[in-house]
């Protein structure tokens, strides 16, 4: 007998405690520099073995009266890089040309070609001698990174090194001088004309195996006249690394289960009924399609693997279904796509959210206002094509992923399941926190003009159809739910709010961070890009599987004695 699950808060907080790092002084400030210098040229041999996705949103920003600056027009990049040709990347296109499309509009400033490489490049320091031949290392100060105790240098390139040498600040972590951050920019002429400061950071991922994962990157001010002289629009920008690992570590894992139990076990059913009636057989063959497809997109590192983040959706949809009096079979499974476009759809009885939309969702009421939409397919019994149950389906060349995969729904499935969702909401417990989805839903609104790209699903619907939803449950309720967020309520967080992201196997967790104070109205930056602040971990041998932890958004900049 199933029962509502109380969810533990989504925004459940913990407080992150240290652990000390156990590390060797520097001799002397030469041969650390020595040691960092050789570490550097090690990373970059090491990354040519692989081929993350990555993945570029760019976030034009415009002077705003009240809240400094907002967003004012986006691109959008998803690839996967060929680290062994340097920088190349290969697109995953949405459709042909689109490529072309995103980037058109930068034609003046940047070739086409250029931008997605240009903040892939900010993954290296410098490739092309990065030692002190060429560049002045100057010790500043020991500081931690989240718990990783770090030697901070400043660099700066020497007279005649060239141009596009890095201007800026490293961090060290000071047991075996992998350079796991590095904020600045290139100065002179480089791949990026523009010299875009950023900041870059590395995770622990294994034993001495530090990778990038995360950058932030951002040019010119809204108030700066030397931005608008030069015709160039500011601009924030995330770019996110992940799927070095894709597959390799699971299905090793998997293997050995399999060779460990040796060939004497059967799967002893033989006295319950096994054969399948064809309802059954029918219900079989949609779950297969169903695995092929998740797996298919495991597999490239576009679905994270089952999780933690996937049970507390599936604790949504059993609240969902509980109320309604749904037993729906088979079980209705959750997944997350990587992606940080907001967008959500089914896979048959698979329900797929994406990880940008969990992280700007403010709560667990508007997470149900959005799941019990697309329950709504499920339950109406909406198909998916089952041709992917044919295991020659689902094999075609990763950058045509989005041309044979589109789980996006005809209007008449979009109206029925918009009435489906409704009713399922409206018999919920969340039905009675009203205010927090309508309020996501209005800031959603508002935004959407200048967020385009954000909001265009890769797979699924547009969210657009959700939030009509919401809307007529909604606006039932309680008559004094004022559209105008209270001093400490925020309509919608900025991007990578909620989930951190291990980029070496694409586990999600959870963020566990400390309660906010009072935010400030500027403060409030929904569906925003924000610098990454990393909260930098060590990791045992990665032979080990338990889950790297890898950030948390919490600033820890401060010494530590
Ligand atoms: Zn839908």
């Amino acid at each position: 007998m199933r029962s509502l699950k109380i969810l533990p808060a989504i925004l459940v907080l913990s407080a992150v405690m240290p652990v000390p790092a156990t590390a060797q002084q520097p001799t002397t400030v030469s041969e650390v520099i020595d040691k960092i210098v050789r570490q550097e040229q090690v990373e970059v041999q090491l990354l040519r073995q692989y081929s993350p996705l990555v993945e570029t949103y760019i976030q034009n920003i415009r002077a705003d009266k009240k809240l400094g600056a907002v967003p004012d027009g986006d691109k959008y990049f998803l690839g996967r890089a060929e680290l062994a040709k340097g920088v190349e990347l290969e697109p995953l296109e949405r459709e042909a040309g689109m490529k072309r499309k995103v980037f058109g509009g930068w034609a003046n400033l940047f070739s086409t070609e250029f931008v997605p490489r240009g903040f892939l490049q900010m993954i290296y320091l410098d490739l092309n001698g990065f030692d002190r031949q060429h560049y002045k290392i100057e010790y500043v100060r020991r500081e931690f990174l989240g718990e990783v105790r770090c030697l901070v240098f400043d660099v700066d390139p020497l007279p005649k090194a060239g141009k596009g040498r890095f201007v800026g600040r490293i961090w060290v972590e000071d047991q075996d001088y992998h350079i796991v951050r590095f904020n600045g920019a290139y100065g002179g002429q480089s791949l990026i004309t523009n010299y875009f400061n950023f900041d870059s950071w590395r995770t622990n991922v294994g034993k001495n195996l530090w990778l990038p994962g995360f950058i932030y990157s951002e040019e010119g001010s809204v108030r700066d006249a030397k931005t608008k002289n030069i015709g160039f629009r500011a601009f924030r920008a995330q770019t996110r690394l992940w799927g070095y690992d894709l597959g390799n570590v699971r299905e090793e894992q998997e293997l050995s289960k399999v060779l460990v139990e040796g060939p004497n076990t059967v799967n002893d059913q033989s006295e319950a009924a096994n054969d399948y009636l064809p309802f059954q057989a029918e219900r079989s063959w949609s779950r297969q399609a169903e695995d092929n497809v998740t797996e298919r997109l495991e597999r490239q590192g576009l679905m994270a693997p089952h999780g933690e983040v996937d049970k507390v959706l599936e604790t949504v949809v059993n609240n969902l279904e509980v109320t309604n009096n749904l037993d729906i079979q088979p079980e209705v499974r959750c997944r997350v796509l990587m992606t940080s476009t907001l967008e959500s759809f089914t896979i048959g009885h698979t329900i797929v959210l994406s990880r940008g939309l969990i992280d700007v969702l403010p709560d667990e009421a508007s997470l149900a206002a959005i799941v019990a939409h697309e329950l709504g397919h499920v339950v109406l019994g909406h198909r998916m094509d089952t041709q992917f149950a044919f295991f020659n389906r689902v094999r075609f060349d990763d950058k045509e992923t989005f041309r044979h995969f589109d789980f996006a729904r005809t209007p008449e499935e979009e109206q029925a399941a918009k009435s489906k969702g409704i009713e399922l909401l409206g018999n919920s417990p969340y039905k009675e926190q009203s205010g927090t989805a309508q309020l996501f839903l209005q800031a959603l609104k508002n935004r959407s003009k200048e967020i385009p790209n954000l909001i265009s699903p890769h797979l699924g619907d547009r969210l657009l159809t959700s939030w009509t939803i919401v809307a007529a449950v909604f606006s039932a309720g309680p008559p004094d739910a004022d559209l105008k967020p209270a001093a400490n309520v925020i309509a919608a967080l900025p991007l990578g709010g909620r989930i951190k992201v291990d980029p070496w196997n694409d586990e999600l967790r959870m963020l566990k961070s400390k309660p906010v104070g009072a935010v400030a109205e500027t403060e409030k930056v929904p569906f925003e890009v924000t610098p990454f602040v990393i909260y930098l971990t060590r990791q045992g041998d990665h032979s080990a599987t338990e889950a790297p932890s890898a950030i948390i958004a919490k600033t820890d900049s401060e010494p530590k004695p």
